[in-house]
């Protein structure tokens, strides 16, 4: 299957280099389970720099509110579910990224 890659331009202060930098999707994310409330982030890291800004994509939900195919494809740090979230520009704006 093509995986379509991200084509939007993420900006962000980055706070390794302490200024405004590019970030780029990782790929990956992370999921944080704890008893009866699940976090996951997809990772973005700084060109310049690689400092690591995570960007939340289910933040303390119930793991039942979350689809279990989904839950897989995260755990998976399935590519084509990450480039589809950084392409999604709804999610980038909620996360306070510039977008150009
Ligand atoms: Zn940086």
């Amino acid at each position: 299957m093509k995986t379509d890659r991200t084509t939007v331009k993420v900006f962000h202060r980055c706070g390794g280099c302490g200024k405004k930098q590019e970030f780029v999707n990782s790929g990956r994310f992370r999921v944080n389970a704890n008893g009866n409330s699940v976090d996951v982030w997809l990772i973005y890291r700084c060109k310049k720099c690689k400092h690591s800004w995570n960007l939340t994509i289910f933040e303390r939900t119930k793991p039942k509110k979350i689809p279990r195919e989904l839950y897989e494809l995260f755990l998976d740090n399935d590519e084509e579910t990450a480039y589809q979230y950084g392409n999604n520009v709804d999610f980038l704006k909620k996360n306070n990224a510039e977008l150009r």
